[in-house]
């Protein structure tokens, strides 16, 4: 008769190595699929449930968490465009989740938070060469006053090529801390003068810091504007608050080309399992 105990005891140095075998075959196997198949966010093709809005701050070869170098940059839009990715507006994205508007297949918003001039001198011949638009939050105090912020010549060229200039504040004050009169000097004024430098109204606004509430929502209405973006960690889809738009920052890491595909890749895991919740 078999014994099973026996048979255990004798080769069980041989088990243990093959269990080990089998397992470090599974992770392997496992991690061979997630970095080939990169699974799209967006459903499929004439699906436009969920929009990827990316968020970057300065691009750039410095040491710095906020600066992606420009060659993950354009790593980062090259690997948009071989997936399909079409870039949008604000607007486009407005119309979409306010008024059921359709969208290109696979469609993206690219923005960039503060204005700074490296998304005039980097990003934005990148960009060119790729195709896409984008979108940059200024802070407008900031423009023509340091000098590693862009000036309004520059913004109004990208403007004039159909970028999309935004309000991201006069001087990037965190708004939960601000009283209101000071909330609204911060919305209307910025609005002011991206209307008087570049003829086209603000309608979009990103939250400085991304800190906001239902109060600060509403004031931003108030104060004209259409909608507004946070640094909430997820997708956009129809059921998104228009004053309280989700993104996906990208940040530099020690491995920022494959942060970034994962940072896109997982958010439908993240949501489903919920680790990480609004
Ligand atoms: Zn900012």
């Amino acid at each position: 008769m078999f014994k099973f105990k026996q048979f255990a005891e004798k080769y069980k140095v041989y088990i243990a190595v093959g269990l080990l075998i089998l397992a470090v075959s599974i992770i392997s196997l496992a991690g061979q699929k997630s970095s080939e198949s990169v699974e799209l966010p967006v459903a499929a093709d004439n699906d436009n449930r969920a929009v990827i809005v990316i968020n970057y701050h300065k691009i750039d070869n410095i040491f710095h968490s906020l600066a992606v170098s420009t060659g993950d940059f354009e790593k980062q839009m090259q690997w948009l465009k071989s997936h399909g990715y079409n870039s949008i507006t604000p607007d486009q994205l407005y119309d979409f989740v306010a008024d059921g508007a359709e969208l290109p297949n696979h469609p993206v918003l690219i923005t960039f938070d503060d204005g700074y001039a490296d998304n005039y001198k980097n990003a934005y011949p990148i960009m060119k060469k790729y195709g896409f638009v984008g979108t940059v939050f200024v802070v407008t105090s900031y423009l023509e006053k340091y000098p590693n912020y862009m000036t309004w010549a520059q913004a109004k060229e990208m403007h004039d090529n159909g970028f999309s200039i935004e309000s991201h504040t006069v001087t990037h004050k965190s708004m939960t801390e601000a009283s209101d009169s000071q909330i609204m000097d911060e919305l209307t004024k910025s609005r002011e003068t991206i209307k008087e430098k570049l003829g086209e109204d603000a309608d979009f606004f990103a939250y400085p810091t991304g800190t906001y509430n239902l109060h600060i929502a509403r004031l931003a209405r108030e104060a004209g504007y259409k909608a507004a973006f946070t640094i909430k960690y997820d997708t956009v889809n129809r059921n998104s608050n228009v004053y309280a738009l989700e993104r996906v920052p990208i940040f530099h890491t020690e491995n920022t080309n494959k942060d970034f595909l994962e940072r896109l890749q997982y958010i439908p895991i993240i949501n489903k399992d919920g680790w990480v919740k609004k």
